[in-house]
Order: C-alpha cells, then structure tokens, then sequence
C-alpha cells in the first residue's frame, strides 16, 4: 500500500487548485483522473472570482499567458428587444473586474500541469473505484486492469460529474432544482459585437423563459453555442439533440443573426440532470469539492468559480489540520460554502421564475442596485459588505416589488 499526505480524486480545476496549494506548503500529493487530459469538459466561461484565486495560487500566470479570450462581462436579451450588459467592473470595488472564455480542454490541462510542476504526483487513467472511510484507503484501477491502494492523511473528492465519494459513500441528495438539458456545439465565424462587448457572454431568453441560449466567444475565432431548457420543454419536439439545437437557434431573432455564416465544428451534443446535491460536505477523513459536492445550473457560469474556490477553501483548511490545528470544518468550509451556493442558488430560482430577467431589464434600477449585482454575477458571492449577498433573495424580492411596473 501507498501512503501520502493528501490523495485527490479528479485533475478538474478543484482537484487542480488543491493539490498547487498543498504542494506548495509541503504536503506529498497525488492526484489520479479516470481519463487522461486535455479531455473536452463543458464549463467555459469564467467569473473574475476564478482570476483573485488563481493568483492567490500562484497559477494566474500561466492562465494569462495562454491567450485566452478577455471577458469583460455578461449581457443578457429577451426576444422582445430587452437588453442588459453588465460590466464586470463595474462592481463593488473588488480587484477583479474581468475574467477568461476557456476551452477547457485547455485551461484543466494547463492547470494540472502547473500543479504537477510544482510537485503534485499526477496519474492519468487511473479511476478510484472503492473507498474505506475508516481507514482512509483509496482503491483504483490502471488501464490494464490491475488495482492499488493508497492510504491518505486527508481525501479530497475533486471528481465533478463522477461523484465518485458521494455514489460510494451514499451522498447523493435532490438537488430540488427542476430537470434540465443543455444541448450544446461549437461553431466558426460567428457576428460577434464590436468593442467593449466583444468578449462578453451573451445569455439569450428562448420565446417566454422556456429555454435559453449560451453564446461563449473563444480567442481562436470559435464559439460555443449551447441551449438549456427543461427536459420536458425539449421532449415537446419530439427531435435529436442536432435537430433540436439548430431549431432552437436559427428561430432566436439574435442567435440567427450571430451565427448567420456560421458552420458547426464539432457534432451536436447533450447533458441532462447535471444539478446535484449532497447530505453533507466533508467528514473526519475526506472533503467533498466542486461538482462532487453540489452543482446548480449554468446560468450565471458559478460552476469553476465554486470549483475553484471550494478547491482553495478544502486545501487551506486541510494543511492547518495537518499542522496540527484544530479545524472547525462545519463553520469554515460547509456553512462558508453554503453561503455563496445559496446566493447562486436564490439567483437560479430567480432567473427560472422570472423575477430577475424584471430586475436585469428594467430601466428604473439605481446604479447601487446594479453594482451589488454585478459584484455578485462575477462570483463575490460571500462578500458580506454586499447586502445583496447577506440576505439574496430578500433583496432580489424588493427590488423586483420595486421595478416590475
Ligand atoms: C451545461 C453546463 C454548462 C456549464 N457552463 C459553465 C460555465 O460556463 N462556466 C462555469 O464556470 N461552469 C459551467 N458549468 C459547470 C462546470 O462544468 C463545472 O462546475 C466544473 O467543471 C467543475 O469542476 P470540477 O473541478 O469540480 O470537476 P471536473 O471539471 O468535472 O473534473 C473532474 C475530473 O474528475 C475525473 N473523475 C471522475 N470520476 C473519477 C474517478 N472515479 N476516478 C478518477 N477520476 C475521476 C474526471 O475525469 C474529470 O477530469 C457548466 C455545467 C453544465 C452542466
């Protein structure tokens, strides 16, 4: 059996960002991924969040330096003509007020790089199939089919979408969001906005809030396109994913014009029932990171910010404890996390229901108002100084009484 200070499930930006910080406080790391990178992962528009914790990881060089396109921030439209583009700078006075469109086939392999750079022990192909909580031993699987076991101080469960401690150890929980599909592509040549709203990601509203359409610019002149809706909104068409996608968006008056001369590049594909929850996030031995923990939905592009910051929170708490300090996990990682996941979560619900399309539309907002907000869609979410962000849906439920007439 192998032994190591801390053992991380998944080379994904959480598993990424851990395992830089922990080597470069001492710690023997290893980190395994069932597949081997650069892979094709959806998630590609960042918040100027991810940027203050990349730095804060010494991995922001590497970001910048790799080109990536500039997002300067978010604009929203409806097919009755409302529009609003919020600047990310524009926001309460946070250092941060820009962020990167990432393929992230890319951005997860020079991430992993870095940390293996500074001393990660990373393995590709090789998949954690069993888990002994008790005694913190981790089994996995190589490509020719042969098992080892790893026994760890701490676990980090970084494995996204696999979930891979939450299905063993039976953690799975409903996330109480409704049932939705992306169906998504890349294409070429797209009609991009001139100037300031050149890097931005346009969100456009699908007929009456039944779906809506990511359209994500990358530096190389490609741009994926994605549609989301419920998957009983889809099932009404009664069409594939390819079909569906294209009807979706040659029929949106904004999309049509964007992707007029457009060709898709890469086959038309789908995701379903991606929001996921869990019972609890952390326990004696292990701590639940990223999409392993809880995904919401994509809407305001949460989830490498929550990756990243859970990520940094799990391997800042888990080198104190290897030092030797007490650790309050239950205060400074799950109620921490909670906070921001819940502020996401109250503008989810927000964005679903209606109320805050009222509010991202209106007019009549006051420039504070949009400021709170902005600062929140570029991922502040635990900034206490921001009431939108201590009582979120109190806010949200003001100022929609506020503006809806
Ligand atoms: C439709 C859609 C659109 C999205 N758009 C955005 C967006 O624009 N912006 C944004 O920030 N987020 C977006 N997200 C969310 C984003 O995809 C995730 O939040 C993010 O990838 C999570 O990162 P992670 O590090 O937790 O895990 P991942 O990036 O999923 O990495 C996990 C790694 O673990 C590995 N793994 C899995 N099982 C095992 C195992 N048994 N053993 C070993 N390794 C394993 C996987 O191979 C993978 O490489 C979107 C999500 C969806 C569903």
């Amino acid at each position: 059996m192998k032994e190591v200070d801390v053992f991380i499930i998944g080379a994904g930006p959480a598993g990424s960002i851990a395992g830089a910080k922990l080597v470069e406080d001492g710690f023997s790391v290893k980190i395994v991924d069932k597949l081997k990178l650069p892979r094709f992962m959806i998630g590609e528009s960042l918040l100027p969040r991810c940027n203050e914790l990349l730095e804060k990881a010494n991995l922001l060089d590497v970001v910048k330096e790799a080109g990536f396109q500039f997002k300067g921030g978010v604009a929203f439209r409806n097919e009755e003509g409302d529009f609003a583009a919020l600047n990310f700078s524009q926001n309460l006075g946070q250092k941060w007020g820009s962020s990167f469109q990432v393929k992230r086939e890319v951005f997860d392999k020079l991430l992993i790089d870095e940390a293996q750079r500074k001393g990660c022990d990373v393995e590709y192909e090789v998949e954690v199939i069993a888990y002994d909580e008790n005694e913190n031993i981790i089994t996995v699987k190589n490509l020719d089919g042969s098992e080892e076991l790893y026994k760890a101080k701490k676990v980090l469960d970084a494995s996204g979408y696999g979930r891979v401690l939450p299905r063993l150890l039976d953690l799975e929980a409903d996330s109480h969001l409704a049932l939705r599909r992306a169906t998504f592509a890349r294409v070429d040549k797209d009609n991009r906005p001139e100037g300031e709203q050149n890097g931005y990601i346009f969100v456009d509203v699908v007929g009456d809030n039944e779906a809506w359409i990511w359209n994500i610019p990358f530096s190389d002149g490609v741009t994926s396109v994605g549609v989301v809706c419920t998957e009983k909104y889809f099932k009404k068409f009664n069409m594939s994913d390819e079909e569906f996608w294209e009807h979706i968006i040659y029929n949106n008056p904004s999309a049509s014009k964007r992707y007029a001369e457009s060709k898709r590049i890469v086959e038309v594909n789908s995701l379903s029932g991606y929001s996921a929850a869990v019972t609890k996030l952390y326990d004696k031995n292990f701590i639940l990171t990223g999409n392993a923990s809880e995904f919401l939905d994509p809407v305001f592009s949460s989830g490498v910010t929550l990756a990243l910051e859970s990520g940094s929170k799990a391997a800042e708490l888990t080198a104190r404890e290897l030092k030797g300090e007490v650790v309050d996990y239950k205060v400074e990682y799950e109620d921490y996390m909670m906070l921001g996941i819940d502020v996401f979560r109250d503008y989810v619900n927000g964005w679903y229901d209606g109320t805050l399309q009222t509010i991202l539309f209106s007019q009549k907002k006051n420039p504070e108002i949009t400021k709170k907000i902005v600062s929140i869609l570029s991922g502040y979410v635990w900034d206490k100084d921001n009431s939108f962000v201590t009582s979120s849906k109190y806010a949200l439920e003001k100022t929609y009484e506020m503006l809806k007439s």
